[in-house]
């Protein structure tokens, strides 16, 4: 790891205008379960690093504005997951916190960062031997023709086929949640399903966001469709590991036919991916196990597997098909 200078500021503003002093270069850190492991990796070689975990007033979670519920961007994952309306209102996100990491990642580890995880494309992650326009625009992408098992099957392009690796962001663009951010020119929203670029021709670029664009809440709007949700993720093995596929699942029946519906990919894409079409063929319907399953299909109907990720067309069908009957029976 490269020497680097530590900055701690106390207030949101102090933060962005230390970034906008010591750009190029500067980079925030919250939890560090992302940044030192790619800095230790040599991905990421920041020459400062901007210490938010001591700003003030953006760790609270507050539910009492009717509304939408706010997150502080640096509120624990553990501490998200837990919370009593978390977990009456929107049990997708508080199941795709639980289902995310270790324990003693989900207690390090921010939503605010948690947004902003990068892929575990080994390739990238690898000591720089290999290539990958992500690491080093232009150089190539040694998974197209390498080992791809767990790469994306929608949204992926000639330059890149990773995977957005995060959980929760996915169960957030079900929710239509936007994050706010703050940068040296004022502050903006940003919904959640726009947060993430595809990678087209230049997957190193991984956000909308500026690289002094601050993340400091977000917010997720209440609602009767949160209550009917579940975020159901198939990987290798039950604990600490990513999705092969999930789906963040919510309905709202009127009646036995579906007044609204929320299917977001997640393991599948290289973007948290909301299936538009999918969600639009069950409204009207009663929401059958035949039905569910024509939205699902629908779902991955652009899906453009590779040599080895075949198997996540039929996964990720399976695994909305069973989201959506879960999230009927709490409806
Ligand atoms: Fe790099 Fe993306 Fe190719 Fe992985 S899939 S090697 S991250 S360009």
């Amino acid at each position: 790891m490269r020497d680097f200078a530590y900055l701690r500021p106390r207030e949101a503003g102090e933060a962005v205008a230390l970034h906008a002093r010591h750009s190029p270069g500067a980079r925030y850190f919250a939890g560090g379960t992302t940044l030192f492991d790619l800095m230790k990796l040599g991905v990421e070689s920041p020459a400062t690093v901007i210490d938010v975990t001591r700003l003030e007033g953006l760790a609270g979670i507050d539910a009492s504005r009717r509304g939408e519920l706010r997150i502080g961007a640096l509120a624990p994952m553990s501490d998200v997951a837990e919370h009593a309306t978390v977990q009456r209102e929107f049990p997708a996100l508080s199941e795709a916190l639980w289902k995310a990491a270790s324990q003693q990642l989900r207690n390090m580890a921010t939503v605010g960062g948690n947004l902003l995880q990068r892929t575990r494309c080994a390739y990238f992650r690898g000591a720089g031997e290999y290539a990958c326009n992500k690491r080093v625009p232009g150089s190539g992408c040694a998974a197209l023709d390498g080992l791809n098992r767990g790469h994306a099957v929608l949204g992926a392009s000639e330059a890149c086929v990773a995977v957005y690796p995060g959980d929760m962001a996915v169960a957030l663009a079900a929710f239509d949640a936007v994050v706010d951010t703050l940068s040296p020119r004022g502050e903006r929203a940003v919904p959640v399903r726009e947060l993430h670029r595809a990678p087209g021709s230049t997957p190193h670029l991984e956000t909308v966001l500026a690289e002094d664009e601050l993340i400091v809440r977000i917010r997720v709007p209440r609602g009767p469709i949160g209550r009917a949700s579940t975020y159901h993720k198939v990987r290798d093995r039950e604990s600490y590991a990513f999705a092969l596929a999930s789906a963040a699942v919510a309905v709202q029946l009127q009646g036995n036919r579906v007044a609204d519906a929320r299917i977001a990919l997640g393991g599948v894409a290289t973007r948290p991916w909301r299936a538009d079409e999918a969600e639009r063929s069950l409204v009207g319907r009663p929401l059958t196990r035949a039905a569910a399953r024509r939205a699902a299909e629908l779902a991955f109907a652009e899906a453009r597997p590779l040599a080895h990720n075949g198997f996540k067309v039929a996964l990720g069908i399976e695994t909305v098909t069973d989201a959506l009957m879960i999230a009927k029976d709490r409806s």
